[in-house]
């Protein structure tokens, strides 16, 4: 018999926060956290800063993926576009190391450091990421950049809550195949593009192709 997926918690934010800016990867990840939050009735915008993702085609298809679920929703959507240079910069010298090492400690740190930025000029007084839903990630490491970023600016939060808990990692794969979400099939970033690829070739599996078409039954196999 099915078991019955466990019902949502009512969300507050943390330390008496009223406004929320959710820094987002990509809307495989961000669906279930942003219905999490609107069944909340937090108020809250989405920070798309991923200059990460690469090739291009594929920044644009997560980034097209996660607008209109956003839309549908009436959602604001800051976009802050594909900062790519700089990631690259910040990159160097980390082009070996693996996922969930001191490259990906870089990356979130980049993207989180923005995210609060954005937050402290705007008006939010608590930032979070969708990043910690993947159990591809290091919540810890994810975390640990989050509150990073916010200790810069005086009455600034970083939300550390487990978006996985209570069926959240469930619910996403859920909601990714009722929305039809473009579901990408690597973390982001050209090196684990690379070697994600090797790791396939070594299977006898193919290469990924970017944009592929959405295939229904397959959950998302990595975040950004
Ligand atoms: S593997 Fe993912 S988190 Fe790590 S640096 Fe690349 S894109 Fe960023």
């Amino acid at each position: 018999m099915a078991s019955t997926p466990p019902s949502r918690q009512k969300l507050t934010l943390p330390a008496g926060g009223r406004r929320l800016l959710l820094h987002s990867c990509c809307a495989p990840c961000s669906g279930e956290v942003m219905e999490a939050i609107i069944a909340s009735d937090i108020e809250f915008a989405i920070f798309f800063y991923n200059p990460n993702i690469h090739p291009r085609a594929e920044y644009d298809l997560r980034k097209a993926s996660n607008i209109a679920f956003a839309a549908k929703h009436g959602i604001p959507f800051i976009d802050a576009d594909y900062d790519v240079a700089a990631w690259y910069a910040r990159a160097r010298g980390l082009e070996h190391e693996p996922e969930r090492g001191i490259r990906c400690s870089m990356c979130f740190d980049m993207r989180f450091e923005r995210t609060a930025l954005h937050a402290h000029e705007h008006g939010f007084d608590v930032i979070s990421s969708s990043l910690g839903i993947s159990r591809l990630k290091r919540m810890d490491q994810v975390n640990a950049s989050g509150v990073r970023a916010a200790s810069h600016y005086p009455g600034l939060t970083y939300w550390t809550w487990n978006w996985r808990k209570q069926g959240g990692a469930d619910r996403m794969v859920d909601i990714s195949k009722r929305e039809g979400f473009y579901m990408q099939e690597y973390c982001g970033c050209a090196y684990s593009l690379r070697d994600t690829n090797a790791d396939r070739e070594a299977k006898g599996r193919p290469r990924i192709v970017i944009g592929h078409p959405h295939r229904p039954d397959a959950p998302p196999s990595s975040s950004s």
